[in-house]
């Protein structure tokens, strides 16, 4: 089995074609930092982001919602004079509003989460890293918004001084997210945002923890290709929490974590200061995954590369 931690558009690639490769021996643990009440809906962008790429109905290249989906319902609620930054598809509202109510009637996120895999035909687990509520507030130079103000209604521009999370002191992680760890051959780090994305599922209780104490080999696959991201703050990110910028700054985030670490082609100069600096392997390919067929190709190598990673550590 092979546990993947995620996010939205970077790590749900990933996970499509890693899907590809394991099937049902495949589990995700998916960031639900970001996830927000809007119009009284639960929304969980990233777990959504996840189920859609894997079951083949996302838009690839948006990196969010449903493919050809419509905005009706989206566009009324803007004549009417309401707020309509955040942009949920009529298909997708679906989905929204199916979680909500199952929500209400008492079932936790990881089953809800369950029920809408297996019903977009998800032979895979996708689990929330915690059944918990996780809100985030981001601190910008214009005072605290919450995360999808920052991250969608100012496009993640403003300068970020200080991320705050609220999280239950009870919390714990999702039903099967340390099981999952602990018998996973390998633990990967997708190409997520380390910061918005991948620091939320570490700080789970007792998920870090897991990782350090699994027997897995564990592997990154950087989100920035020539020193920056794709799309999103996680190049900014990373300098104003204090890391180097560019992939070293991705190795720094990662040491002590991992065994190896995948980077682009782009980045290839850096291949040699991540070796002897951090004592972390390194595989240097070809890192954007332009289609699933892309995607796959990436997840096979990164397979082989964990694989080898194990032999030459037993
Ligand atoms: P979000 O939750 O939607 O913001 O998505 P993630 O946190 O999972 O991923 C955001 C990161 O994914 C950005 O830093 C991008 O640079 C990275 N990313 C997106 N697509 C790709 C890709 O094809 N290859 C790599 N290496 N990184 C990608
Ligand atoms: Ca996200």
């Amino acid at each position: 089995m092979i546990a993947l931690l995620s996010g939205g558009v970077g790590g749900s690639r990933l996970a499509a074609g890693l899907y590809d490769l394991l099937g049902e021996r495949l589990v995700v643990i998916v960031n639900t930092a970001d996830d927000e009440v809007i119009y009284g809906l639960y929304v969980s962008p990233d777990v959504d982001t996840v189920l859609y790429t894997l079951s083949g109905i996302g838009d690839w290249e948006r990196g969010w919602g449903i493919r050809g989906d419509t905005f009706s319902c989206n566009e009324t609620i803007g004549r009417l004079g309401f707020e309509n930054w955040f942009r949920i598809g009529d298909m997708d509202l679906a989905v929204n509003l199916l979680r909500t109510m199952m929500l209400s009637e008492g079932r936790s996120l990881s089953h809800v989460t369950e029920e809408l895999a297996r019903r977009m035909g998800l032979k895979c687990k996708v689990l929330p890293m915690t059944d918990h509520r996780v809100v985030t507030q981001v601190v910008t130079p214009e005072g605290p918004m919450s995360f999808q103000e920052y991250f969608v209604k100012r496009e993640a521009k403003p300068e970020v001084l200080e991320i705050r999370r609220v999280r239950s002191p009870h919390e714990r992680p999702a039903p099967g997210v340390i099981e999952s760890l602990n018998s996973a051959r390998a633990i990967l780090f997708a190409p997520s945002n380390p910061i918005l994305s991948v620091r939320p599922i570490l700080e789970t209780n007792g998920v870090e923890e897991a990782i350090r104490g699994s027997r897995a080999v564990n592997v990154a696959i950087s989100p920035l290709v020539g020193g920056r991201a794709l799309r999103g703050p996680a190049d900014r990110l990373l300098r104003s929490f204090g890391y180097q910028s560019g992939v070293i700054g991705v190795a720094q985030f990662y040491d002590g974590l991992i065994d190896g670490l995948v980077i682009d082609r782009a980045d290839a100069d850096h291949e040699q200061v991540i070796r002897s600096k951090f004592g972390i392997e390194v595989l240097v390919t070809e890192t954007v995954m332009t289609s699933r067929g892309a995607a796959k190709r990436l997840a096979s190598e990164v397979l082989d590369f964990a694989a080898r990673l194990g032999r030459v550590r037993d």
